[in-house]
């Protein structure tokens, strides 16, 4: 079968809806599209009931103990910033420390920056080449102030997987609340609140299959109760913590996505293991220097970074068009300042600039992959045999010896 242009493979920056989530979302846009706080009639009673079993759903998906510790959301970045700031803003009077890493998203790292501004002091942690946080340099960086620790489940570029059990059994310890940014490893990693000791949670709909404009905060409320200052006023909705008429077709599609998952994403995550596994071997049988950044093991399966050296990012996604995919080549930013997160990783310049994120998901095929990994070489080739930088890499002289002069 001929494969249809162009090819998404980007699915760490969103993903098509599940044709079987927009159906079980379409009957909440039109017969059933009562808004969920009306008490009063059946229009009202029967979006509540959806929006209940949608709560359970994710509950049980994540392994908290009830759906009454789900707060619905726009998203991921509204439950990072509800996360981050409510927490500080309760708890400020307790102590004025945070603990993050230095490659959480910009909606963890943004909203920490805006508490440093409001005499807030934060911890940046690093992470090693394989992306990875040292649990021990949790440990060392809590303090007595200390309120709180935020470290991601799986990395949006790198898609390396942090150890929170490890990180939860400190933070119990200590004391200190843990939130994660889980968007990026439901349904992709083992993923448990209680197991894993996490007080607080976010997610996001439209990185699983479902639909765009809702996501969730789990908020523990036992052992121990926690305590958040709501970011948005309004009619009180969601037990106070996030005022706003309930996205009623949008919770039942991110509780449909769950359950897809459930019942398909041992099989699923093994087919897309296969796919990198085919994708990687591909370029690599072909290529040289091509380097693989984040650890091999701990990662999503659908991610596959690399760099290739010698070839601008931005050159080689203008090259294969047809292709989506991303680049830790910013293009996006007005600075020229390749990725953070590869940065954080010790990369160089160079290679971070020369990085390309393939994100293979649901909808790739075999076929999009054999098509994508022929398009990929032959374009790294015809760059490569442009590049000065390449043809002394290839005389064997050692570039960085090489004295630039300035001019
Ligand atoms: C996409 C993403 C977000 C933002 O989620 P939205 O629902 O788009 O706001 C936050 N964190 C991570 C790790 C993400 O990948």
């Amino acid at each position: 079968m001929a494969v249809q242009l162009p090819i998404f493979m980007d699915n760490h920056s969103t993903t098509r809806v599940d044709p079987r989530v927009l159906e079980a979302m379409l009957p909440y846009f039109t017969d059933d599209f009562g808004n969920a706080a009306s008490r009063t009639h059946a229009f009202g009673w029967k979006a509540e009931a959806a929006i209940e079993a949608s709560r359970e759903t994710i509950a049980r998906f994540i392994g908290a103990e009830s759906g009454r510790e789900i707060v619905f959301t726009s998203g991921a970045t509204e439950a990072d910033n509800l996360a981050i700031k409510g927490i500080a803003e309760y708890y400020g009077a307790k102590g004025k420390h945070l603990v993050t890493s230095a490659i959480e998203h910009k909606a963890v790292l943004d909203s920490c920056k805006r508490l440093e501004k409001d005499g807030f002091s934060v911890t940046y942690l690093p992470v090693g080449k394989d992306g990875l946080v040292e649990p021990a340099a949790v440990e060392q960086a809590i303090r007595r102030d200390t309120i709180l620790v935020s470290v991601m489940l799986a990395n949006n570029e790198v898609g390396t997987v942090q150890s929170l059990e490890e990180i939860g059994k400190i933070t119990r310890a200590k004391g200190v609340l843990f939130h994660t940014d889980a968007v990026q490893g439901i349904g992709k990693t083992p993923f448990d609140v209680r197991k894993m000791n996490v007080d607080l949670a976010s997610l996001t709909a439209h990185k699983i299959y479902g639909p765009k404009g809702i996501g969730a905060l789990y908020v523990r409320r036992s052992r121990p109760r926690v305590r958040l200052v709501a970011q948005m006023d309004g009619g009180g909705h969601e037990r106070g913590n996030r005022s706003g008429t309930l996205n009623v077709p949008g919770a039942v599609g991110f509780a449909k996505a769950l359950e897809l998952y459930e019942r398909e994403g041992a099989a699923e995550n093994e087919r897309i293991l296969g796919l990198r596994q085919r994708l990687y071997d591909k370029l690599t049988g072909r290529l040289e220097k091509v380097e693989l950044n984040g650890d091999w093991e701990r990662r999503l399966p659908g991610n596959l970074n690399v760099s290739f050296s010698f070839v601008e990012g931005e050159a080689m996604m203008m090259a294969i068009k047809d292709v989506a995919v991303s680049s830790g080549s910013a293009c996006t930013s007005a600075s020229l300042e390749p990725s953070y997160v590869l940065r954080a990783m010790g990369l160089d310049e160079d290679l971070a600039h020369s990085s390309i994120r393939f994100g293979i998901g649901r909808f790739n095929t075999e076929e999009e992959v054999d098509y994508v990994a022929e398009l990929v070489a032959a374009e790294v080739e015809r760059l490569r045999a442009m590049s000065p930088l390449y043809e002394m890499y290839q005389e064997g002289i050692d570039l960085k010896s090489i004295q630039w002069s300035a001019h």
